[in-house]
């Protein structure tokens, strides 16, 4: 059976705190394939060590590229500190993203504390 592929992305206010959470769970998260988003990736690999593949930007496709990751079932988890308080420009894309992880049943962690229990869950 293929390791559990995990995606991580992080709108840009929140980035500083998936960087923190990826650091604090390093450890965990090192035992994962993991991919994400482009600027996210390229952050939390040149922050932590941790080997992060990285699609395109969020606001040039990468969320959708996720989503299509998810429809071929190649992504299992996704980890997703999204900005509660800033428009995006991307939003269809980001609704269309989580649309498509709940048709999936793709565990989805849109906060810290969500994300903390899901990497601390049995069922990993
Ligand atoms: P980014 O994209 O990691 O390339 O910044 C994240 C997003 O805004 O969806």
């Amino acid at each position: 059976m293929r390791s559990k592929i995990i995606a991580l992305i992080a709108h840009d206010n929140m980035k500083p705190a998936i960087i923190e959470f990826c650091d604090k769970n390093k450890d965990i998260l090192k035992k994962f394939d993991l991919c994400g988003t482009g600027t996210t990736a390229k952050l939390i690999s040149e922050k932590t060590g941790l080997n992060v593949k990285g699609y395109k930007s969020g606001p040039l496709g990468g969320d959708q590229q996720i989503g299509a990751g998810i429809a071929e079932g190649k992504i299992d988890i996704v980890i997703f500190f999204s900005d509660p308080l800033t428009a995006q420009p991307h939003d269809p894309d980001v609704k269309a993203l989580l649309r498509i992880a709940q048709v999936y049943d793709i565990p989805i962690a849109n906060n810290r504390a969500t994300a903390e229990y899901l990497l601390h869950s049995d069922m990993l």
